[in-house]
């Protein structure tokens, strides 16, 4: 998401707090008072009634806000899941069909169409997934009796300017349960500063409008500092034993790194001024990536580096690039989505009560995993890997 996203969308499944139900009373006062601010804050009182006139408690909307990410996503699973064989062939065909939108937004914004296609990609599945809540009615719970209220009250009466101002419809207001909604998963407030008509139709529409989620996605990235013509990085070979400095802050020029004994894939030197910074998202037994000031422009796209660097990836592979020269430091790699899928069915064929097959990997899933992983004689990680999935018989 652009803006803040607590929680990547799809790691925010599986979480252990349970909520209690609130007295209905406190929840309806609650809404009183978040009318009357959204009034105050200049919002028409028809919008308000039709998006807050009758709000049910959503659990899980409370219980998401309220949960700590328990479980730490390996690297390896992230890339897996977000730079598919799917999301590669799927990106290819709607880059073709976008051709000439895709290639306006660059030439208006300057930066790089595949970067862009990648962050479509990514944040809503080139359009086809933009989350399963109603964004004020999530944002209204979260308000409520989620932390940081004020920032989720704030959010939501920014959502509702959208609708007032006529660019999305109420209905369309479909997201996550921190607010971030369209094909480029905006929060409401990144909305009102980034967000950009580029079909002419006078609505900044992120939800309907491909042209209007493109070109935002590039206003985003260019306000952020894209630098034009530049790369996010590339991966570089680093010497076995490498003990210098690495990490996204610890900045040098190219020729510095070639003088630190860092080398382009195919053993050339590292020459140029340019300021980079060595990345070691596995340490040094893991790919390695040196990257510029674009990959930070990206990274500001939703904070962490994993998201970067599969924005980066995935890019480079619509580009007709490969995969990473050097593979992950592990014996247990990650699923694709597909193949997520297919563990979920396996499970379940094998008697463990996962719930829904929807992809997602969540508690029970996680859950189930662990149970046949004991039952195979593997260590208990409830990671969707590839040793669990190749145990149930996945291949
Ligand atoms: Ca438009």
């Amino acid at each position: 998401m652009a803006g803040r996203r607590a929680i990547g969308l799809m790691l925010a499944a599986g979480m252990t707090l349970g909520a209690a139900l609130p007295a209905s009373a406190s929840f309806e006062s609650c809404l009183a008072r978040l009318r009357q601010d959204a009034v105050r804050a200049g919002v028409s009182e028809a919008t308000v009634m039709a998006a807050l006139g009758s709000v049910d408690y959503d659990e899980k909307a409370v219980r998401f806000s309220g949960s700590q990410p328990e479980y730490k996503t390996p690297i390896w699973d992230y890339l897996a899941f977000l730079v598919d064989a799917e999301r590669i062939s799927d990106g290819k065909k709607m880059m073709q069909k976008h051709a000439k939108t895709l290639a306006l937004v660059e030439k208006t914004y300057g930066v790089d169409r595949y970067i862009v296609a990648a962050v479509w990609g990514v944040e809503s599945d080139y359009g086809q997934f933009h989350g399963d809540f109603h964004v004020p009615h999530a944002l209204a719970n979260v308000a409520c009796f989620g932390r940081r209220a004020k920032y989720f009250r704030s959010e939501l009466i920014e959502s509702l300017k959208i609708v007032d101002r006529g660019d999305v419809r109420l209905k369309d207001l479909k997201g996550s349960w921190a607010g971030a909604f369209g094909q480029t998963q905006f929060m409401p407030s990144t909305y009102r500063r980034l967000a950009v008509d580029f079909d002419g139709d006078k609505r900044r529409d992120l939800v309907n409008s491909v042209p209007d989620a493109l070109a935002s996605t590039a206003n985003y990235l260019k306000k952020g500092g894209w630098t034009t013509g530049m790369p996010w990085g590339y991966e570089v070979s680093v010497p076995a034993g490498y003990h210098g400095p690495s990490g996204r802050k610890r900045r040098a020029t190219v020729s510095d790194w070639g003088k630190r004994g860092i080398r382009h894939l195919d053993g050339g030197e590292l020459t140029g001024a340019a300021s980079a910074a060595l990345l070691l998202p596995a340490g040094t037994k893991g790919p390695a990536f040196l990257v510029f000031k674009n990959f930070d422009v990206i990274y500001s796209y939703n904070v962490a580096e994993s998201y970067a660097l599969a924005i980066s990836h995935l890019a480079d592979r619509l580009r007709g690039g490969g995969a990473f020269n050097k593979a992950w430091p592990t014996n247990d790699p990650g699923l694709s989505r597909a193949q997520r899928l297919e563990l979920q069915k396996l499970l379940l064929r094998a008697g463990y009560d996962i719930g829904e097959v929807d992809g997602r990997v969540g508690e029970a899933t996680r859950d189930g995993i662990r149970k046949a992983e004991a039952r195979h004689g593997l260590p208990q990680t409830g990671r969707p890997g590839r040793r669990v999935y190749e145990a149930l018989g996945g291949r």
